[in-house]
């Protein structure tokens, strides 16, 4: 029943009560009731109903308010907990995620015995690239980097983290070992096909990345910090060998 009906229910049924009571006042004059104490029997009686009720309804209203403040709440804890996973600059997830989720990511390809790659990928002379055309287009190779890895890595195997500066890194999970070979050799490539120009350079004319790659299924000998590693000195391969490449380690 809701608050309204309620309260005609409470009034209706008083009515009827003092209606009929009323009635009967002839006979209860001549014993102990007397209209008087009826009146105040009858008005008491009614004014504790509504003090019932009305704080019924009180706690009702702090009840709603309180799930209102709630859910106001757990909404900003989510907002808060997806600034604190996110990159500002290119909204890719951050090195915390990539921590947050690397053990289950890891143990989930594990049991299925896929090939698990983990990878690091860098600018080629991004200092150059700040210092000829400004770090707010840097800012903007940046994000076009990232639309890159969105696109190209988006199959829900595909996970991509921006570490820090310019470098990018991601887990690829797959029960071919040559199909992330390939899909990051299309990702590496397809960077230099966005044609953004990079005159200074010394490795093209344009924006080009490097890439160190790691890909294990051997699990057991494997933990995050191994994989980071090798992954590194990967990149740091494709870097001496001239840059715009990638190295499997
Ligand atoms: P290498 O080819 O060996 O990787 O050379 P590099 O110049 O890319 O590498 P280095 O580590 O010398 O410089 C990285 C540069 O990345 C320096 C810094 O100005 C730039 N950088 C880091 N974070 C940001 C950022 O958020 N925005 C911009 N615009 N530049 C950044
Ligand atoms: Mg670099
Ligand atoms: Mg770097």
């Amino acid at each position: 029943m809701n608050r309204k009906k309620g309260i005609i229910v409470v009034g209706v049924f008083y009515l009827i009560l003092f209606i009929s009571a009323f009635n009967g006042i002839g006979v209860w004059q001549n014993g102990e009731w007397d209209l008087t104490s009826f009146l105040r029997f009858f008005a008491a009686s009614i004014t504790l109903t509504y003090i019932v009720y009305f704080m019924e309804y009180s706690h009702e209203l702090s009840e709603i308010q309180l799930q209102i403040t709630r859910k106001k709440e757990a909404e900003s804890m989510k907002a808060l907990h997806e600034v604190s996973i996110k990159d500002a600059l290119t909204q890719l997830h951050n090195r915390r995620y990539l921590h947050q989720v690397f053990d289950k990511e890891f143990q989930t390809a594990k049991r299925h015995q896929y090939y698990f790659c983990f990878y690091i990928l860098d600018l080629d002379y991004f200092k150059q690239y700040n210092d000829t055309y400004g770090h707010q287009k840097g800012d903007d190779v940046l994000c076009a980097l990232a639309d890159a890895l969105r696109l190209y890595m988006r199959r829900s195997e595909d996970l991509i983290f921006r570490m820090g500066g310019e470098e990018f890194c991601g887990i690829s999970v797959s029960d071919d070992k040559s199909k992330i070979q390939a899909q990051l050799k299309v990702l590496v490539h397809a960077i230099e096909s966005l044609q953004i120009e990079h005159n200074s350079s010394e490795v093209s004319r344009v924006i080009t990345v490097s890439l160190g790659a790691k890909i294990i299924n051997n699990y057991d000998e494997y933990s995050f910090e191994r994989l980071y590693k090798e992954a590194y000195e990967a990149l740091y391969q494709a870097k001496n060998k001239g840059r715009n490449q990638i190295c499997f380690s």
